[in-house]
């Protein structure tokens, strides 16, 4: 196989380390570009804030993450991660119900995203054509306006600025990403999708006491909407420590009086459906500050819907689409964008702009199904600002049937877990049998009432 010269990968986040791990076998060298210091361990670092707050990695992205890096799961035991059974140790208060809880034969990693995302450089440190540039920020593309190609970057490292040369840019700069504004300086506006849902996270980890009756390794517990609006999780991750996540959407926590002091944020696991969060954090030590991050609206950017894009650049991860992060498809979504590459990449007989065209489109496909999904719970609050699926109707009252039924019958919930990993497609949700249970459940309140 003959390989391509030179990607250059801006961020090196989730996305752009993936990326470079693929690109690593189909080009000599691979630069990724990253602002932030040179890591020290699985800490939190400041260019990607949100790693302070719950990160749950679906099936779809363990799978693929351990297919990029074999062996990498097992690392994250050997180092404190966590393995649960994925519906016998998860508790999940959803729509007003508790989900069944048995052995269904799947195991979750529970883990920071630190200590994911460390784990993943360790390994790209043992790849001798990629070199990570830290303290390195991307400032502007160089532009070949007569081929209508972009052909390197200008980066600063805090006191110069220099230009470096690529054959492939990689925008995996995250929501960030300043290619829109570039792109719109030149006259080409990226059709994008924004939803307000006025989203607040606020976390904090703690140490539990031991309980031999503790039969939880995560709790959910999500608000039911239209009328609850904060929920919480609590979870186990490495270092026998519980990272707990407080959501509230539009704007339904006030941040200020929470971030007052310990017993404060302990005050707002009062007001989540059900006191289990507060009932096990009473006796809980915080080990941490108490973190926030705002996501006022979701947004997709449809990169493949414009013909006149610059050849040599292509955008991967949350640069095109920053999804309601309560659901934690995002690095799933990132892993699937990533195998997607790897699989088109393998394919020689294409240039590297047929393959670029292929690969938005390709990422647009993994996207929609997910964003659907996630527009049908958000709209659930009248708040919620943006396009509205035309099936929605049909979509919320359909999922609240499958939520509910979650909560009696093992064989919806089971297949349900496999769509919400990523695993199965939505539609598998329509099986005759599950059907014929969702119109019996309706038909039977209808007379109920
Ligand atoms: C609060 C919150 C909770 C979440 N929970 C989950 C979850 O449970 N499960 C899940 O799967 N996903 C979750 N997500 C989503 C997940 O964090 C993202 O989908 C994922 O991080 C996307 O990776 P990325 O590499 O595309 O972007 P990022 O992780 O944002 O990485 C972008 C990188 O680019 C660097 N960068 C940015 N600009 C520049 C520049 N100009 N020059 C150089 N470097 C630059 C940044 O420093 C950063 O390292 C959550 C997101 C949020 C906000």
């Amino acid at each position: 196989m003959q390989r391509r010269e030179k990607a250059i990968i801006l961020g090196g986040g989730i996305s752009g380390k993936l990326t470079a791990r693929v690109l690593s076998n189909f080009y000599k060298e691979v630069i990724i570009i990253e602002r932030d210091q040179e890591p020290t361990g699985p800490f939190p670092r400041k260019g990607a804030p949100q790693g302070n707050h719950i990160h749950a990695l679906l099936h779809a992205g363990e799978y693929g993450l351990e297919k990029l890096f074999p062996g990498i799961t097992e690392n994250f035991y050997s180092t404190g991660a966590v393995k649960i059974n994925s519906t016998q140790d998860l508790a999940w208060f959803h729509h007003g119900v508790w989900k069944l809880r048995y052995d269904g034969g799947y195991t979750t990693t529970l883990q920071t995203r630190p200590h994911l995302e460390w784990h993943v450089e360790q390994y790209l440190r043992t790849i001798p054509n990629i070199t990570i540039l830290y303290n390195n920020t991307f400032r502007d593309y160089e532009y070949d306006e007569t081929e209508n190609r972009i052909i390197g970057i200008k980066i600063n490292d805090g006191s110069s600025v220099k230009t470096i040369y690529g054959d492939l840019i990689v925008d995996a700069s995250g929501a960030s990403s300043m290619t829109t504004g570039w792109l719109k300086n030149r006259g080409i506006q990226i059709p994008e999708e924004k939803v307000k849902i006025g989203l607040i996270y606020i976390s904090k980890v703690f140490q539990l006491p031991a309980d031999l009756n503790r039969d939880w390794t995560i709790k959910l517990v999500y608000p039911n909407p239209p009328q609850e609006k904060i929920g919480g999780t609590i979870s186990k991750i490495e270092g026998n420590r519980y990272i707990v996540t407080f959501i509230g959407y539009h704007d339904e926590i006030d941040e200020k009086q929470v971030l007052k002091n310990d017993s404060s944020f302990l005050e707002l696991a009062k007001k989540l459906p059900k006191d289990d969060i507060y009932q096990a954090l009473k006796e809980a030590v915080p080990v941490s500050n108490t973190s926030v991050f705002r996501v006022p609206q979701i947004i997709w950017r449809k990169y493949e819907k414009i013909k006149q894009l610059p050849n040599g650049l292509l955008l991967i991860g949350d640069t095109i689409c920053r999804i309601d992060p309560v659901f934690g498809q995002g690095m799933s979504i990132a892993v699937l964008e990533t195998l997607a590459l790897q699989n088109l990449l393998q394919n020689e007989h294409q240039s590297q702009q047929q393959l670029i065209r292929a690969f938005q489109q390709r990422a647009a496909k993994i996207i929609a199904p997910i964003w659907s999904m996630v527009l049908t719970e958000d709209f659930r609050y009248p708040a919620t600002i943006g396009k509205k699926p035309f099936i929605l109707p049909f979509m919320q009252w359909y999922s609240k049937n499958i939520f509910l039924l979650s909560a009696q019958n093992q064989e919806t919930y089971h297949t349900f877990i496999k769509v919400m990993n990523l695993v199965r497609p939505i539609t598998i949700l329509m099986n005759p049998k599950i059907l014929y249970r969702v119109l019996k459940r309706t038909l039977l309140n209808h007379s109920i009432k």
